[in-house]
């Protein structure tokens, strides 16, 4: 007898990435024999830095191969709690402790659980307008209502206090932030962040800051935190990982730092949840966060080569006149208003005709833009940058 699935109002409304999606039809394209750039990727293509190839193996041959404390070992989160720390120096606090903070499987746990801990039914949540694909997912799995807020064009889409206390309701509860930002590439400076950090204390919203990106920025060697202009972070979630900067994406590391009453109740659900992240994940990531030398002279090198794959695309599609591209500042993404303001329309005809896969700006919640990430050789982007002024002017 068949068994009909009726999806429960927990997962009814949940839609698969966007941005998995679009990668998933690019390999399909390239498996059936045709030649594809593929733009979509939200991760790194270099190679994962060897000393922390080297230490997993240390780590798995030293046998961590069993659980760990849920939060996560005591020596990595020590290291993520001075880093912290020393963001905060200077303002006689008591210094962030390994009690503060939460390893988790990828960011994208930290974000979740932590949506999941601070919003309930009946919330509102101040979500930027446009913004990665999950956190919109992630506040409705918590049953709470994300309320948009449409960036500032005039600011590379950045939301402002002024664009919040605008979108505001009394349900408010609190709000994501992500710089540098994906989709857009933009980056928060601190006067930005202090503004909105600021208003969130006047009005007892809860601010999860994601700050994946942190590391990958072009004018200042590493995109200011909330740790770093808040009065006081006992209204903040901070959140990181070693996906994107380190080139760790498969390792499946992230954390987050939050008042200890919040990291406790993150800790008791990930112990009905995943329990620990992969022991010799948080061993690789221990090692990425303390050899420092190490770490900065890959960080730079990778950083260093993503800078100039961004120099070469925006030369070429200066060759486009009056194009709408948000300054891309950092992370690895380019993001630009298509041609007759057709996100979707155009990202199809990049892919059926020139073979070039992107991201319809539609997943981030603004259809008339298109997100295409630097993150293929130079010599691919530079094909593909010259494939869309060619579609552009066609
Ligand atoms: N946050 C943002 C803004 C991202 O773009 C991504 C990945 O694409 C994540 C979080 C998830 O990263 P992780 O691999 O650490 O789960």
């Amino acid at each position: 007898m068949s068994h009909p699935f009726v999806p429960s109002p927990n997962v009814a409304s949940i839609k698969e990435s966007a941005t998995i999606a679009t990668s998933q039809r690019a390999q399909a394209l390239r498996a059936a024999g045709r030649s594809i750039i593929d733009l979509g990727a939200g991760e790194p293509d270099f190679a994962t830095p060897a000393f922390i190839l080297e230490a997993t193996k240390a780590a798995l041959d030293a046998g961590a191969t069993h659980y760990t404390a849920v939060e996560g070992i005591l020596p990595l989160r020590e290291a993520i709690a001075a880093a912290a720390t020393r963001r905060r120096a200077g303002r006689g606090e008591a210094p962030v402790t390994a009690g503060e903070v939460v390893v988790t499987t990828g960011s994208k746990q930290s974000l979740q659980h932590a949506a999941f801990a601070l919003f309930g039914p009946g919330d509102d949540v101040l979500l930027p307008v446009p913004s990665w694909v999950s956190y919109r997912e992630m506040v409705g799995l918590a049953r709470a209502r994300a309320v948009s807020v449409p960036g500032d064009p005039g600011r590379g889409l950045k939301i402002t206090r002024t664009l919040l206390e605008r979108c505001a309701t009394p349900r408010t509860r609190g709000l994501m932030l992500n710089s540098p930002t994906n989709p857009t590439g933009a980056v928060y400076d601190a006067d930005e962040l202090r503004a909105i950090t600021d208003l969130a204390a006047e009005r007892g919203w809860w601010v999860i800051s994601d700050e994946i990106y942190g590391r990958i920025t072009y004018r200042v060697p590493e995109a200011p935190s909330v740790l770093d202009v808040a009065a006081s972070r006992d209204h903040l979630v901070v959140i990181n990982g070693v996906a994107k900067a380190y080139a760790m994406t498969g390792f499946r590391i992230g954390w987050c730092v939050a008042p200890r009453a919040v990291a406790r109740t993150m800790t008791a659900l990930q112990s009905h949840t995943t329990s620990n992240a992969s022991t010799l994940s948080q061993h690789a990531t221990l090692a990425a966060l303390t050899r420092t030398a190490e770490a900065d002279t890959a960080v730079r090198a990778m950083v260093g080569e993503f800078r100039a794959r961004r120099d070469a695309a925006r030369g070429i599609l200066s060759a486009i006149p009056g194009l709408e591209l948000i300054e891309p500042d950092g992370a690895f993404y380019l993001f630009f208003k298509a041609p007759g303001g057709d996100g979707s329309a155009f990202a199809t005809r990049l892919l059926e005709e020139e073979g070039i896969a992107v991201v319809p700006g539609a997943a981030f919640g603004t259809p008339e833009w298109v997100r295409a990430s630097y993150s293929v050789s130079r010599a691919e982007v530079e094909r593909a940058m010259h494939a869309i002024v060619r579609r552009w002017t066609a």
